[in-house]
């Protein structure tokens, strides 16, 4: 579905991406793990057309997107969860929702997939008249994936859901991605610090150091990888 070959991402004069490939296929989750700048965000915001690469191609389902603008590339199928989740504070829950669903015309669809939604994070709709701002960062991280899943994105890219939540909270948003990729058939990308989590959930997984993919695999091997458990699983 995804395929990055070779891309270089560059801010300024400062090279943060060297060489990088990875795919994703349909279905699947996929992780992208690795330390404090890395190059994980930068990964994707090469995706998602925010910083395109300086050199390199990136293919989705066989269409360059490496020459889109951002919004062209969401419109092909492509949403992300930013890190920090980027609500929108005053509007209400239900607003934000809607937002994510602003370049649909489907309203019956649109009206489903909430419902849907509603369903899948019970919380949101008790909330949803209070403004994003008032929630809880669990309950904020929950409607950035809905928001994004208002979108209907056949490749949802995840950028540090259990950032600054309670374990019991990051277990719980693990759980809804699985069921989001499950149920919903959305292919996911997820990078994540928090390795042992992140290949619980995947497929497969890549590993980013300094900017360079230095290991991939099945995400059980990584798992039983010693060099992954010393660098990034504490064992
Ligand atoms: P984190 O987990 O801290 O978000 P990361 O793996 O996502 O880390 P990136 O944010 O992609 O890493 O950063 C990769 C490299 O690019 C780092 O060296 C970082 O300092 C640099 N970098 C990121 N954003 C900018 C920017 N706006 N200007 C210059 N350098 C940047």
């Amino acid at each position: 579905m995804l395929e990055l070959r070779h891309i270089s991402t560059f801010y300024g004069n400062i090279q943060a991406l060297f060489e990088v490939s990875l795919t994703v296929n349909q279905g699947e989750i996929v992780t992208l793990i690795g330390a404090n700048g890395a190059g994980k965000t930068t990964t994707l915001m090469s995706i998602s057309g925010i910083i395109p690469p300086r050199r390199g191609e990136i293919l989705f389902k066989g269409q360059p997107l490496h020459r889109m603008t951002p919004d062209t590339i969401v419109k092909q199928g492509i949403c992300q969860v930013p890190e920090g989740r980027h609500i929108f504070p005053e509007l209400t829950v239900a607003e934000n929702l809607a937002m994510g669903a602003f370049l649909r015309q489907d309203k019956r669809a649109i009206k489903k997939d909430r419902d849907y939604l509603y369903s899948l994070f019970p919380i949101l709709e008790q909330r949803r008249h209070l403004p994003g701002g008032n929630l809880s960062g669990g309950e904020q991280q929950m409607l950035a994936i809905a928001r994004a899943l208002m979108a209907r994105p056949q490749l949802l890219l995840l950028d540090e859901p259990s950032m600054g939540l309670a374990p019991l909270v990051t277990k719980q948003i693990f759980e809804i991605i699985k069921k989001i990729n499950q149920e919903h058939n959305t292919t996911i990308l997820l990078v994540e610090q928090n390795a042992h989590l992140a290949l619980r959930v995947a497929t497969r997984g890549y590993v980013l150091e300094n900017g360079v993919i230095v290991m991939h695999g099945g995400a059980e091997a990584l798992l039983g990888n010693t060099a992954i458990q010393k660098a990034y699983l504490g064992i």
